[in-house]
Order: structure tokens, then sequence, then C-alpha cells
């Protein structure tokens, strides 16, 4: 088997770390997160399930697992997620079983999510000091530039668009709630600053 298809084999590995990604739609998160994959093979990222209709682009089981809202259901029915949330009409939640095992084989994980599964994975967590998230912001420079990104992605009909800027200033005023933020004003220096992070919580 190869490392990138499953967890790292070792006997006895120390856990890894949980990273947990959130910030507005549109501030640049798959963009940072498919840099950091190229340069930053040790860090698992966690495909979600969502039912959202595929965007140009989007790869199945690598972006996402697009699923119907029927089979979501049966996933967070049988317990199957370790966090669920709607946004923006659509469902998006996080596989439990391979983000446990990645971290019981020592791997550190990364989940990119909403603010609402943010405070989820953080409850639902709380009580294990090994489990603990290390949850990250990524900041737009302003709110004005995150609109013209989401814009400029195209990616959206105008309705959409409006629905996940509304979001953005619940998801925006939820910052102080997170132990880092990291502003994307340039990809490069964003991703740095993460691998930095990653860095820091392995010398702990
Ligand atoms: P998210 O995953 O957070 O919704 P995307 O990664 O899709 O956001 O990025 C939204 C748009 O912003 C894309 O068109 C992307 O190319 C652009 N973008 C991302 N990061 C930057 C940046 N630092 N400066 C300028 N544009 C960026
Ligand atoms: P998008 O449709 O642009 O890919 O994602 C919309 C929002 O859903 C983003 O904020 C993204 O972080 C979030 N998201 C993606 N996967 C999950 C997930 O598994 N759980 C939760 N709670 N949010 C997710």
């Amino acid at each position: 088997m190869t490392a990138a298809a499953g967890p790292q084999q070792a006997a006895h590995p120390s856990p890894g770390r949980l990273f947990v990604l959130s910030g507005p739609s549109g501030v640049g998160k798959s963009t940072v997160l498919a840099r950091l994959r190229t340069v930053l093979s040790t860090l698992w990222l966690s495909v979600s399930v969502t039912t959202r209709p595929p965007r140009p682009g989007d790869v199945e089981g690598v972006t996402y697992y697009f699923v119907s809202p029927e089979r979501f259901a049966e996933l967070a029915a049988g317990g199957e997620l370790l966090e669920w949330a709607e946004f923006a009409g659509n469902l998006y939640g996080t596989p439990r079983r391979a983000v446990l095992e990645h971290i019981a084989a020592g791997q550190d994980v990364l989940l990119e999510i909403d603010v609402q599964g943010a405070r989820q994975v953080r409850d639902a967590l709380a009580g294990s000091a090994e489990l603990r998230p290390v949850l990250i912001f990524l900041a737009p420079p302003s709110y004005e530039e995150l609109a013209r990104r989401l814009i400029g992605r195209g990616t959206e009909s105008a309705e959409i668009r409006e629905a996940r800027l509304q979001a953005a200033r619940d998801e925006l005023a939820a910052e102080p709630e997170f132990d880092h933020t990291v502003v994307n004003h340039d990809v490069e220096a964003a991703v740095q600053t993460l691998l930095d992070l990653v860095a820091d919580q392995r010398l702990r």
C-alpha cells in the first residue's frame, strides 16, 4: 500500500494533529490548499461529502464526494459524519472514520470547513487534549476584495453569490473564535504562514 493511499504505517506513532481551516466563501481556501498540497505531502486533506452540484474543475473524490440529499441524510443518521452543516442551500459534512484513522496513524489532518462545522469539531473534541484541533481562520484583506474574488471566480449565479456574501458577514464576525488568523493577501505568503503553523505544532 502506498503512503498516499491511506494512513502512514508506524509501530507506535504519536497521533497527528487536527487542523481546521475556515473562512468566507471566495477568500481563497481552495486556492491556498491546492498550493499547500504540492509543498506539504505529509498533511492529509479530508474530503467532505456534499449535496452541492459539482462546479467546473471539481473532481469526485478529490474536491468532494458528491452525494444525493438522501445519501447525505443516511450518512448523518448513521453517525458517519464528524460534523455537518448547511451552507448557502447545500449540505456539507466531514466523514468521521478517515479523519480519526489518519490521526491515530500519526498523520496531520486538515479539514476545510465552514464556521458552523469548525465550532462543532471544537466542541465534539473538547474533552480530548490529543485531538484538540488547531483552528485557523483565512481572512480576506477586506470585504470589498472578498466580493471581487467571488465575482471574479464566476462560478455562482448572482443569487447564490449573494447568499454566500450574506453568509460571509457572519463568518467574518466569527474570526475571534479561532486560534490563528491568516490574511490571504497573497497565496504564497498565506501558504508559508500555514506551513509555519503546522511546523510549530509539531515542535510542541
Ligand atoms: P474559496 O475556496 O475560499 O471559496 P477560491 O480558492 O475558490 O475561494 O478563490 C476565490 C477566487 O479568488 C478565485 O478566483 C481565486 O483564484 C482567487 N484568489 C484566491 N486567492 C487569491 C489571492 N491571494 N489574491 C487574489 N485572488 C485570489
Ligand atoms: P464550496 O461550495 O465553495 O466548495 O464550499 C462552501 C462552504 O462549505 C465553504 O465555507 C467550505 O469551507 C464549507 N465546507 C466544505 N466542506 C465542508 C464540510 O465538510 N463541513 C462543513 N461544515 N463545511 C464544509
